[in-house]
C-alpha cells in the first residue's frame, strides 16, 4: 500500500490520548432494565396461577394461606432473578473472552490491540472482515468497500476513499485501508444509535418454544385439576372454603416453581463448561441447539487442518523445484535443475510481492527485511549464521501468504544473479533483492514498491499488485490460467495442477505481465479483470498444510454420534479430496461435487449433498447458503463454519453459526452462534457433547420436579376418591416447602451433571422433553412409588393410633401422620435425585460420589428436613410434628424402594427397546438408543 510510511501514534502518546478520553467502549446498554428483568419473574405464567391462587385463598377468607403463597411467589422470583443473573454474568464473561483486537500502527509498527485501547489520533490497519474499531476517516484505500448496513440498512457496501469517513461498528466488505481514529466509545456514531435502539427481541429459540410447551401444559392441567377437584370437593359436601383450599393446593402441587430459573442456570453452566474446552457460546439457548446437531458443514483450512502452510513444491516451465523448510523460517534448501531453481525464486518472489501475509520473527518481533526492520537483514543475520530457531518464525497475516514469503527468502539465493553476488533484483523487479554469497543463507527481501493493490477476493479468486510497471498475479489456478497468453503452457500447468492437488497440496499459480506502452492504464477506474490478461505465467506453487491430530478422531465420534459431516471449501477438488482422505472424513473414495456443479433447485441440491463425508470444492459464499437452506429444508440441525467476509449470511441460516476466533475474521464473528477460540473442528465435537449432556440435564431435573408433584398431588386425590374419608396427608404449605424448600437444590445439581460416557454413541435427538417415555417414568413408575410409600408412612401412624377408617382423627395425630408423609417425600425425593442422573442406568452402577453438587445439595435438603420438622413456629404453621418410629421406618424404606424400582425399570425398558443396539447406523434401533443417556 502506498503511504505505509505513517507512523501512527506512539504508546506513550496513546496512553496520554487514553487518559482524556477514555477506553473505546460503548456505554453499555442493558436492553431491558434490572427492575423489569425483576418484575418479569413475578409475571410469567406460572407466577400468575399462584397470584391467582393466593387472591381466590384471601377471598375464601384464608389470609395465612394467601400470605404463603405470596411468599412462595416472592421467594421463587427472587430465586428466579439471582439464578438468571448469574447466567447473565456468564454469558458476558464468556462474550469478554471474545477476541476483538485491531491492527493499529504505534511507535512506526503494525501491532495488534485490544479494540477498547484504540484512541483518537490511532491509525488503524483494516482488511476486507474487519470491523472498524471506532469512527476514523480513511487515509489510504485500496478497492475498499464498507458495509454499513448496521447504520444505515442500506445493503450495497459504500466504496470509500481517502478522507472518507467511516463509523465504528461497520465492516470492511472488500479491499484494505488505513483509517485515522476520530471518535472513540461513547463519542462514537455508534453509541448514539445504540442509547436510541428499541429493544431487540430475537425469536424464539427450539428450547424457549419447548420450555414455553412444558409451562402451557403444566399449566392446564394445573387448573383443570385445581377446578376438578373444587367440584367434587363440593360435591361430596366439603364447605367451600375446604374446597377452594383444596383446588390450590392441587394447582400448587401441579406447578414445578423452580424449573425455568433451572434451565436458565443449566445452559448457563453448558456454556461455561464449553468455554472451558475453547468453545464460546454467544447464546446460552446454542448450548442445547448444538446438541441436536444433525450436520456439520465445516470448511477444511485451518479448521481440518492446521493452517501451518509450507510451499514444498513449485512447479515451472523449467521443471519441479522441491522445497525443504521449518514452519515459517526463511531458511531452508531447495532441490531441482539450476533452471528451474531461479524461475521458482523468481515465482515466490512474484506471488510475495502480490501479498501482504509476512513472516517475522517472535523474538525479534519484526520481518527480515521488510517495513521497520532496521538495517536490511539485522533479522536475518540471526538466523542465518547463527541458525536461530526456526519454530520462532510466525506467520503474520494470512499463512498462506507468509508461507510463500519464506519460500520466496529460502528461494532468493537461487534467483538470477544472487549466486554471482550481484545486487540484482530477484524477479528483475523495481525493489529486487539483497542476495548474499553464503548458499543456503537467506538474503533480507526489501518489500516491493506497491503502487496498487487489487485485494483477494473469493469471487475472483486473485490478487494481484502493480509493481513499477509490472502486474504480478497470484491466484487459484484455474483463475490465473484461463488469463494465461501461452495456451499449450496453461495446459501443461492444468496437468501440474492435478498431480500437485492429488498429494493434498493447495495450488496457487503466479503470473505477471508488462504494463508497459500500449497495455490498459492503473487509472483507478480500471477494474482488476481488465488489467489481469495477456498473463506470463511465471509457475505454481504447491502448499502443504497438514491435517489437525485429533479430526481424524473427531470425524469419527460424529459418525458415531449419527452426525453427517461435508466439507465446504473454495479448494480446489483434488485438494479437497485428499484433506478427506487424510483426514478420514470420507471412507473409502470421496464424493467430490464442485461448486459450478451444484443444481439450482433446493430439493435436488439438498438430496445431492446430504451423505456423510461429501466435498463440496469451489464454493462461493451465495452456494454455501444455498446448501444451508438446502440441508434445513431436509429437516436437519445443521451447524456451518465460516471465517470469510462473505460467510455471514450462511453462518445466520445455520441453526449453529461457527466462526474462528484464532483466523476468523470479526464478521463472521459476530454472525456466529458458535465461536471456536483454537479454530479447531474437533472443538465442535465437544462443544455438541456437552450440548446433549445439557438436553439430558434438563430433562433429569424435568424429571425430578414432575416426581416430587405426584407425590404431592396425591394426598389431595386419596381424599378425594376416600370422599374425605382419608384426611388430608399433606397440607398446601408442606407442598410449597418442598416445592421451593427442598426440591431446589438437587435440582440443580442434576443441571450440572457430566456428560455420560455414551452421550456421542447414540444419534442426535429431536424430540419434546416432555415426551412419552418421561412421562412414564414420572406418572407409572417413580411418582406411584413415593405415593405408596407416602400414603404408606401417613395411614401407619394413623392405624398405630388408634384411627379408622370414617373416623375423624385428633388434630395431634394427624399433625405426626403429616410429618411422617412428609418426610418420605423428602426422603424418597433424595433416592429419586441419584435415580435421575441416568435413564438407563440404575443409580448403584452411576458411582455415588460422582456428582459431589448432589451430594452437597442432599446434606442441604437433610438440614433443611430437620429444620421443617423440629417442634416450632414453622413446623407448627406447616402443621405437622416428627414421625413416630413406624412413620419414619416407613420414610426410610422408601429410599431403596425408588431406587430399585427405578433399576428394574430401566432394567425392563432397555430390554424391550432392544438391548445392545449401540450403533448410530442402525436404524431400526433407534428409538431404544434414543432413551439412553
Ligand atoms: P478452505 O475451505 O480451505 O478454508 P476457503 O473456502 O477459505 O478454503 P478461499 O480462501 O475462498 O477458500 O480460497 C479459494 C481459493 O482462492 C484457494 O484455493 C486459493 O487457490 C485462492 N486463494 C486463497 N487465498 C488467496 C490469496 N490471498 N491470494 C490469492 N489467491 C488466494
Amino acid at each position: 500500500m502506498p503511504g505505509t510510511e505513517t507512523r501512527g501514534l506512539s504508546t506513550a502518546e496513546a496512553r496520554r490520548v487514553q487518559a482524556e478520553t477514555g477506553r473505546n467502549e460503548l456505554p453499555r446498554v442493558r436492553q431491558v432494565p434490572a427492575w423489569r428483568r425483576f418484575a418479569g419473574q413475578f409475571t410469567h405464567f406460572f407466577a400468575l396461577l399462584l397470584w391467582g391462587a393466593a387472591v381466590l385463598a384471601l377471598v375464601a377468607g384464608m389470609p395465612q394461606l394467601a400470605v404463603a403463597v405470596v411468599a412462595v411467589v416472592v421467594v421463587n422470583g427472587i430465586f428466579a432473578f439471582a439464578q438468571e443473573e448469574r447466567a447473565a454474568h456468564a454469558a458476558a464473561r464468556l462474550r469478554e473472552l471474545l477476541p476483538t483486537q485491531v491492527a493499529v500502527v504505534r511507535d512506526g509498527r503494525t501491532v495488534r490491540v485490544d479494540a477498547a485501547e484504540i484512541v483518537p489520533g490511532d491509525v488503524v490497519v483494516l482488511t476486507a472482515g474487519d470491523r472498524l474499531p471506532a469512527d476514523a476517516r480513511f487515509v489510504e484505500t485500496d478497492t475498499c468497500t464498507v458495509d454499513e448496513s448496521m447504520l444505515t440498512g442500506e445493503s450495497e457496501p459504500v466504496p470509500k476513499t481517502p478522507g472518507d469517513d467511516g463509523f465504528g461498528g461497520t465492516f470492511l466488505a472488500n479491499g484494505d485501508a488505513r483509517a485515522e481514529v476520530t471518535a472513540t466509545g461513547a463519542r462514537t456514531r455508534l453509541a448514539a444509535i445504540a442509547s436510541l435502539t428499541a429493544e431487540v427481541q430475537p425469536p424464539p429459540t427450539p428450547l424457549q418454544r419447548e420450555l414455553r410447551r412444558i409451562v402451557r401444559i403444566l399449566s392446564a392441567v394445573a387448573l383443570g385439576l385445581g377446578v376438578a377437584f373444587c367440584l367434587v370437593s363440593i360435591a361430596i359436601g366439603t364447605p367451600l372454603r375446604d374446597a377452594f383450599l383444596f383446588a390450590i393446593g392441587v394447582a400448587v402441587a401441579m406447578i414445578p416453581e423452580g424449573l425455568l430459573p433451572t434451565v436458565t442456570l443449566s445452559l448457563a453452566m453448558g456454556a461455561q463448561r464449553m468455554a472451558g474446552r475453547n468453545a464460546l457460546v454467544r447464546n446460552l439457548q446454542a448450548v442445547e441447539t448444538l446438541g441436536s446437531t444433525t450436520f456439520i458443514c465445516t470448511d477444511k483450512t485451518g479448521t481440518l487442518t492446521q493452517n501451518r502452510m509450507n510451499v514444498v513444491e513449485v512447479w515451472t516451465p523449467e521443471g519441479g523445484v522441491g522445497l525443504d523448510g521449518e514452519g515459517y523460517s526463511p531458511e531452508g534448501t531447495a532441490e531441482g535443475p539450476p533452471a528451474a531453481l531461479a524461475r521458482a525464486a523468481l515465482t515466490a518472489w512474484a506471488g510475495r510481492a502480490a501479498s501482504r501475509g509476512r513472516i517475522h520473527r517472535h523474538d525479534a518481533g519484526r520481518h527480515p527485511g521488510g517495513e521497520g526492520a532496521g538495517p536490511a537483514g539485522s533479522a536475518v543475520e540471526g538466523v542465518g549464521a547463527e541458525g536461530g530457531d526456526p519454530a520462532d518464525w510466525v506467520a503474520e497475516g494470512d499463512p498462506m501468504e507468509a508461507a510463500l514469503d519464506a519460500a520466496a527468502h529460502r528461494l532468493a539465493p537461487y534467483a538470477a544473479g544472487a549466486a554471482s553476488g550481484r545486487d540484482a533484483g530477484v524477479g528483475a523487479g523495481p525493489t529486487g533483492a539483497t542476495a548474499r554469497e553464503r548458499h543456503g543463507t537467506p538474503p533480507a527481501l526489501a518489500e516491493p514498491a506497491v503502487a496498487r493493490r487489487y485485494a483477494f477476493d473469493p469471487a475472483r479468486r486473485r490478487e494481484s499488485v502493480v509493481v513499477g510497471d509490472e502486474l504480478l498475479v497470484k491466484g487459484a489456478p484455474e483463475s490465473v490460467l484461463a488469463r494465461c497468453r501461452d495456451r499449450a503452457l496453461a495446459e501443461q500447468a492444468h496437468a501440474a495442477v492435478v498431480g500437485m492437488a492429488a498429494r493434498g497440496l493447495r495450488v496457487l499459480a503466479v503470473a505477471r505481465r508488462d504494463l508497459a506502452p500500449g497495455a490498459p492504464s492503473t487509472a483507478p477506474s480500471t477494474t482488476p479483470d481488465e488489467l489481469e490478461t495477456g498473463l506470463e505465467l511465471l509457475g505454481l506453487v504447491g502448499l502443504q498444510d497438514p491435517p489437525r491430530d485429533g479430526v481424524p478422531g473427531a470425524l469419527r465420534q460424529a459418525r458415531e454420534a449419527g452426525i453427517r459431516v461435508a466439507m465446504i471449501t473454495g479448494d480446489h477438488p483434488a485438494t479437497a479430496a485428499a484433506i478427506a482422505r487424510q483426514t478420514g472424513l470420507a471412507l473409502g473414495e470421496p464424493v467430490v461435487i464442485e461448486g459450478r456443479d451444484l443444481p439450482a433447485d433446493e430439493a435436488a441440491l439438498g438430496e445431492l449433498v446430504d451423505r456423510d463425508g461429501v466435498v463440496v470444492s469451489r464454493v462461493s459464499p451465495e452456494q454455501k447458503l444455498a446448501i444451508a437452506r438446502a440441508l434445513q429444508r431436509r429437516g436437519h440441525v445443521l451447524a456451518m463454519t465460516g471465517d470469510g467476509v462473505n460467510d455471514g449470511p450462511a453462518l445466520n441460516e445455520a441453526d449453529i453459526g461457527v466462526a474462528m476466533g484464532a483466523s476468523g475474521t470479526d464478521v463472521a464473528r459476530e454472525a456466529a452462534d458458535l465461536v471456536l477460540l483454537d479454530d479447531d473442528f474437533s472443538t465442535i465435537i465437544a462443544a455438541v457433547e456437552q450440548g446433549r449432556a445439557t438436553y439430558t440435564n434438563i430433562r433429569r431435573f424435568l424429571t425430578y420436579h414432575l416426581t416430587d408433584n405426584v407425590a404431592e398431588l396425591t394426598p389431595f386425590v386419596v381424599w378425594a376418591l376416600s370422599g374425605g374419608n382419608v384426611p388430608l396427608a399433606l397440607g398446601v404449605l408442606q407442598v410449597l416447602a418442598l416445592d421451593i424448600g427442598t426440591d431446589l437444590l438437587p435440582a440443580l445439581a442434576l443441571g450440572a451433571e457430566r456428560p455420560g460416557k455414551d452421550v456421542l454413541r447414540r444419534p442426535p435427538e429431536r424430540r419434546h422433553l416432555l415426551d412419552g417415555a418421561l412421562l412414564v417414568r414420572v406418572f407409572g413408575v417413580l411418582g406411584p412409588v413415593q405415593a405408596v410409600f407416602e400414603m404408606g408412612a401417613f395411614a401407619a401412624v394413623l392405624w398405630g393410633g388408634g384411627w379408622r377408617w370414617g373416623q375423624v382423627p385428633e388434630p395431634a395425630l394427624v399433625a405426626l401422620a403429616s410429618g411422617a408423609a412428609f418426610t418420605t417425600v423428602v426422603l424418597a425425593q433424595m433416592a429419586n435425585a441419584f435415580g435421575c442422573r441416568s435413564a438407563t442406568r440404575p443409580a448403584w452402577r452411576l458411582g455415588w460420589g460422582d456428582n459431589r453438587m448432589l451430594l452437597w445439595a442432599v446434606a442441604a435438603e437433610l438440614v433443611l428436613l430437620l429444620g421443617f420438622l423440629f417442634p416450632g413456629p414453622l413446623a407448627a404453621a406447616l402443621g405437622h410434628a416428627p414421625p413416630p418410629p413406624a412413620g419414619l421406618a416407613v420414610a426410610l424404606a422408601a429410599v431403596p424402594a425408588v431406587l430399585l424400582a427405578d433399576g428394574i425399570h430401566k432394567r425392563v425398558r432397555h430390554h424391550r427397546t432392544g438391548a445392545g443396539a449401540s450403533g448410530a447406523g442402525r436404524a431400526g434401533r433407534r428409538s431404544a438408543v434414543r432413551e439412553r443417556s
